[in-house]
């Protein structure tokens, strides 16, 4: 096998204060190379190079959630959703990582979906994740979905008010949004204030960040639910993003 993932255990300690166990960099190549393998079938990811998908879709998917990697600043038990996960980005890595949480991965792509649960999940024996085919507009409407989750992942769907219109509305109140954007600016966040909002949210910080290894720019933005997300929302499917708010 020569994709080799590095291991990279200085970075991951300098950066986010914490390794990855043995056992969990096992399951990180084992992740490389059944994404790599399901790519020969299905579009899934154009990160092959084993440093990039290191950087881009491993440490990329555990900066965002930094705090929850240590035991005390993790709620207990988390139940966490990704919305949009694609190939399983960043919920993937979360669900081996974050101590005792489970998780729902989101998409309304079908084969994708059917990637996850028959070769992700399956062969890596993650029992902690499980996924759902569907549109966020509706999920969010759903009443075994809406008020459901302590956090909310969404990265590379759209734009960041789309982004708060999915996740809010499935959060508990107090829940945590975490949205996963590159280029970010004041004009954005003055932009997503109004519809944050409106959602029963606040803006609660933005981070910047380079990246270890190409030093690209990328930044979270994490929304809390402070209120009630009116029924209104999610509007109805394409609404988002056809007239985002
Ligand atoms: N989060 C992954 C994939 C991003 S591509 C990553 O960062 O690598 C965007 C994904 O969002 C696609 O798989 C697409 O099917 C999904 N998606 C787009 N709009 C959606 C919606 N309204 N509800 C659910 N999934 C959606």
């Amino acid at each position: 096998m020569t994709n080799l993932l590095p291991e990279m255990a200085e970075i991951w300690q300098q950066t986010l204060n914490w390794q990855p166990t043995v056992q969990q960099q096992e399951q990180f190549q084992r992740l490389y190379e059944l994404i790599l393998e399901g790519n020969r079938q299905l579009n899934l990811t154009r990160i092959t190079d084993p440093q990039e998908f290191w950087e881009k879709h491993l440490w990329d998917s555990l900066r965002g959630i930094a705090p929850l990697l240590s035991e005390n600043l993790s709620p207990t038990f988390p139940n966490i959703i990704d919305i949009g996960t694609g190939a399983g980005f960043p919920g993937v890595p979360v669900a081996m990582t974050v101590p005792n949480c489970t998780i729902t991965l989101l998409d309304s792509t079908q084969k994708k979906i059917t990637f996850i649960d028959d070769i992700l999940l399956s062969k890596l024996a993650l029992t902690n994740a499980k996924t759902l085919v569907g549109r966020a507009e509706e999920i969010g409407q759903h009443p075994q979905h809406r008020l459901a989750y302590d956090i909310a992942l969404i990265r590379a769907v759209g734009a960041a008010s789309v982004c708060a219109e999915y996740t809010l509305p499935l959060l508990k109140q107090g829940g945590l949004a975490i949205i996963y954007r590159g280029n970010w600016t004041d004009d954005e966040t003055t932009a997503l204030q109004n519809a944050v909002k409106l959602l029963g949210g606040v803006i609660e910080s933005i981070e910047q960040f380079t990246t270890p290894l190409s030093h690209s720019i990328r930044h979270c933005v994490y929304l809390r639910k402070v209120a009630i997300t009116p029924i209104d929302f999610p509007r109805a499917i394409g609404v988002p993003t056809q007239k985002p708010l």
